[in-house]
């Protein structure tokens, strides 16, 4: 009876680890410690494997052959183990070609040793069967020296996962408990199946065993897969923290430097080439040298800044600090991060002299056209509007007048005699004569009035708001002072005189109209002696005329 349960337990810890075994390594790629676990599963596997073989084969032939399969087994399974603690303490660890070659080593001498066994008998002293049929096997000091290395492999990889359970992330502590947990049952199985193959105690403490290995198996797995993988995935945060072309560097509560990624590692050097190779544990200030942010960390803070590195060149850096806290909120360090920005900023600034030029361009450009429209209304000589501005000018302003119902006057000048200044000075002092009258007519109309030249010596003065009469006196007003005044030209000074006719508004008259109008009485005031001012009669109202 006693046997048919140590073959059922065995068989379904056998069965339950190669289950384990399977799933995990088809998620091995996942993360290395699922790999590990593949590996522990299997071998126990095995292990549980040849226990029912031995029992159901129970041939003295076979014995040394199950005994050294069994053997080679466990010797991986507390290798594989030991792997699977690193592996689980350290989200970094990786299955190295040195630890790999080490850890081979003793399977493969004890291999050498239990196939020459026969001859030393080093490993198994004796093996038989006993009177009830059961096998006894006496061991050799070499098993016990295998055993005591399986032993210290196991103590090493609990003390290190029992470490990083009390010492290390609080975030993984979960995991580490569960993996620690799960080691319990297989740990015990462990120690009652050595007790129950070196005779100490019966053969029922055995069964102990399988169940311990089953539970092993499952609770590993079960605390890896399905508890805390993307705990232990965070390997490609490592890889994105590689990869990030900014520059992140974090720091503890004190400053120094706890990670930096290459990226940050690239910049520190070339800012500094002289720094060591290893940043992790500086100031983090020795890394950040040029950076004047490094003295004062607080969270949140962002600054653009330039700096030059060792070949004298400009880096601008966008960066930012942020306070690192833990699980529970409490602040643990920080956390830098930069980003080169030299390229984009000398794009935004050539993009910024280029607008700069453009926007210049278009105000030389408008200036010119204002130019040529201000030279399209002017006249060359004088400097006054020319006729042009004066036709639309007029028409606009009369059309004001008529809609307020405001009178508004015009008065046309003309220089006396100034075919005579031309034909005794010359030409030129006739030019000077225009223009000096065109700054003295100019300077004394009101801000409202428009002053043209008309055309030759004639100009036009448009008095908005004026009656005949005011207008009358004011241009005689002005021809007064014009008269009196003396006017230098061709080297002498001159007396000029001008006489003028001036012509209200009063019913539907075109600009042309008035003007004539204005010529009219320009003719009177020649006619009567010139240097003088006449107003035109105000015309009869057709519309009065045709009542
Ligand atoms: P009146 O008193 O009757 O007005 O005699 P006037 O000599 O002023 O009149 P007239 O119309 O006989 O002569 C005008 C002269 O003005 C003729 C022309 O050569 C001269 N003139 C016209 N435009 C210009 C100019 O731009 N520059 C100069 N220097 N002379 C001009
Ligand atoms: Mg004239
Ligand atoms: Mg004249």
């Amino acid at each position: 009876m006693e046997g048919v349960v140590y073959v059922l337990l065995f068989s379904l810890s056998t069965m339950v680890a190669c289950a384990v075994a399977v799933v995990a390594w088809r998620r091995r790629r996942s993360a290395p410690a699922v790999g590990t676990v593949a590996v522990v599963s299997a071998s126990t596997a095995v292990w549980s494997g040849t226990a029912v073989f031995g029992r159901l084969v129970p041939v003295p032939e076979l014995v040394a052959l199950t005994g050294a399969a069994a053997m080679i087994a466990v010797s991986v399974m507390t290798s594989a183990y030991l792997c699977q603690s690193l592996a689980v303490a350290d989200r970094g660890w990786r299955l190295s070609r040195r630890t790999a070659l080490w850890l081979s080593a003793e399977p493969a001498l004890f291999a050498v040793v239990l196939l020459t066994d026969s001859w030393h008998r080093l490993v198994i002293s004796s093996a038989g069967l006993d009177g009830a049929g059961d096998i006894v096997v006496r061991f050799g000091p070499l098993f016990w020296a295998h055993t005591a290395y399986g032993a210290a492999l196991v103590v090493a990889a609990t003390t290190r996962l029992t470490r990083a359970w009390l010492h290390g992330p609080r975030s993984q502590r979960r995991l580490y408990g569960f993996v620690l947990l799960g080691n319990v049952p297989s740990a015990l199985g462990g120690v009652a199946s050595l007790l129950g193959v070196t005779g100490t105690v019966g053969a029922a403490p055995q069964v102990v065993a399988p169940l311990g290995f089953c539970a092993s198996a499952a609770l590993t797995y079960w605390a890896l897969a399905r508890l805390s993988l993307h705990e232990l995935v965070p390997v490609t945060r490592t890889h994105l923290f590689d990869m990030i072309s900014d520059v992140v560097v974090t720091a503890d509560g004190s400053g120094r430097v706890l990670d930096v990624n290459p990226a940050a590692d690239r910049l520190a050097r070339r800012l500094a080439p002289g720094l060591p190779d290893r940043l992790v544990g500086l100031p983090i200030t020795a890394v950040l040298g040029g950076m004047p942010v490094a003295d004062r960390l607080e969270d949140g803070l962002e600054v653009s800044l330039a700096v030059t590195d060792a070949e004298d060149r400009t880096v601008d850096l966008d960066m930012r600090v942020s306070a690192l806290n833990d699980s529970r909120g409490e602040p643990v360090g920080w956390a830098v991060v930069a980003r080169d920005v030299t390229a984009l900023n000398d794009q935004r600034r050539e993009l910024q002299e280029t607008n700069d030029r453009l926007h210049e361009q278009v105000a030389t450009i408008e200036a010119l056209r204002a130019n040529l429209a201000e030279q399209a209304v002017r006249d060359t000589l004088t400097g006054l509007h020319n006729r042009r501005f004066l036709m639309e000018s007029l028409q606009r302003q009369m059309r004001l007048a008529a809609a307020e119902g405001s009178p508004l006057s015009v008065a046309l000048l003309d220089i006396d005699h100034f075919k005579q200044i031309n034909d005794r000075y010359g030409h030129g002092a006739g030019d000077q004569v225009l223009a000096r009258f065109a700054k003295l007519v100019s300077g004394r109309i009101r801000a409202d009035d428009v002053v043209a030249r008309y055309g030759g010596e004639e100009f036009v003065i448009v008095l908005p708001g004026a009656t005949g009469e005011q207008a009358l006196e004011r241009v005689d007003a002005l021809r007064a002072w014009v008269a009196a005044g003396r006017m230098p030209a061709a080297g002498r000074t001159l007396t000029v005189t001008f006489s003028s006719g001036v012509a209200t508004l009063t019913g539907k008259q075109s600009p042309e109209e008035l003007l004539h109008a204005a010529d009219e009485a320009l003719y009177e005031a020649k006619r009567a002696g010139r240097n003088q001012v006449k107003l035109a009669a105000a015309e009869p109202d057709p519309s009065a005329a045709a009542a």
